[in-house]
């Protein structure tokens, strides 16, 4: 089996629309969204849910009834995640679960549980298998949720004994974009052709580089800026990355978006054929 992301080095690039339309072309594979702050590849797919789990990223502090409010844990807390008051409380949103004030606690009211953080989910469109999850708002372990989504989409994947498993990963070059490549076979780095997008493009090859991940680049919308689309090709060039193939601004993106569906479902639109050269290029390559 071959894993396959699909991210780009901060969000807004067209990563998702290139991952809606590859995961259209792919055949006998399964889909993975990990971008689980701002999922929206279902809303391309409009899966039906199948499974539903809860993740539960951490412990979260708990003040109980024997609290007398000598304010010992308010002190040794670094987080400033304790609240005084007449019984004190924990601000679940600041609390990192380092268990100072279970320790410092001279009554032993606080207690450390397990808290969630989020839930994931598989979910089917048609024959198509996706596995996909939501953080909740203020929670940091978006790292934690991406593996289980991307463990749910392997074990469907060995189930149905599916050859592909085809990520739309978290943008950016943190955490969450860090596990979205671990251990992938191929990675599809989306590029725009404006000034900070070969910033961006630079950071998102280190990292990838860093993971020793076999990569290659697209640029979307590349006729927007032919310049800083030329920028980009010698740079590739000097470094030795491919080029998978660049994607014109074409406005039947944004109307296959609105219509909720793939742009490779229009055959006209320029879009569409170099979607799908980038398909045939990444189906030699892996
Ligand atoms: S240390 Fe314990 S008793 Fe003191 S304020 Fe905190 S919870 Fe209450
Ligand atoms: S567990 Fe740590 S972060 Fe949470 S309230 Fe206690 S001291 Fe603060």
């Amino acid at each position: 089996m071959k894993q396959i992301a699909i991210v780009s080095g901060k969000g807004g690039t067209g990563k998702t629309t290139l991952s809606g339309s590859l995961s259209f072309l792919f055949e006998n594979h399964v889909m993975a969204d990990c971008d689980v702050d701002a999922p929206n590849l279902h809303l391309l797919m409009e899966p039906k849910l199948l499974e539903k789990h809860e993740y539960f990223g951490g412990k979260k502090a708990e003040i109980g009834n024997s609290c007398t409010s000598c304010g010992a844990c308010m002190d040794v807390c670094r987080f400033s995640a304790i609240i005084p008051g007449t019984t004190y409380k924990i601000d679940p949103y600041a609390c990192e679960g380092c268990n100072a004030c279970v320790l410092i606690c001279p009554e032993g009211a606080i207690t450390l549980k397990e808290s969630k953080s989020g839930d994931y989910f598989l979910s089917k469109s048609g024959d198509l298998p996706l596995s996909h999850a939501l953080l909740f708002p203020g929670e940091e372990t978006s790292g934690g949720l991406i593996a289980e989504v991307r463990k749910l989409a392997l074990k469907v994947a060995e189930q149905k004994n599916r050859k592909y498993v085809v990520i739309d990963g978290a943008p950016g070059i943190g955490c969450a974009a860090s596990s979205s490549i671990t251990g992938v076979n191929y990675v599809v780095i989306v590029a725009e052709p404006t000034i900070s997008g070969m910033h961006d493009l630079q950071r998102i090859v280190e990292t990838t580089r860093y993971f020793r991940r076999n990569f290659g680049i697209v640029i979307n919308k590349f006729d927007l800026n032919e310049v800083k689309t030329d920028e980009i090709i010698c740079w590739c060039e000097k470094e030795g990355i491919e080029v998978l193939g660049k994607i014109p601004f074409d406005p039947e993106v944004r109307n296959s978006a609105i219509k909720a569906e793939p742009v490779v479902k229009n055959e006209k639109s320029p879009a569409t054929r170099a979607i799908r050269e980038i398909f045939q290029r990444l189906m030699e390559i892996v």
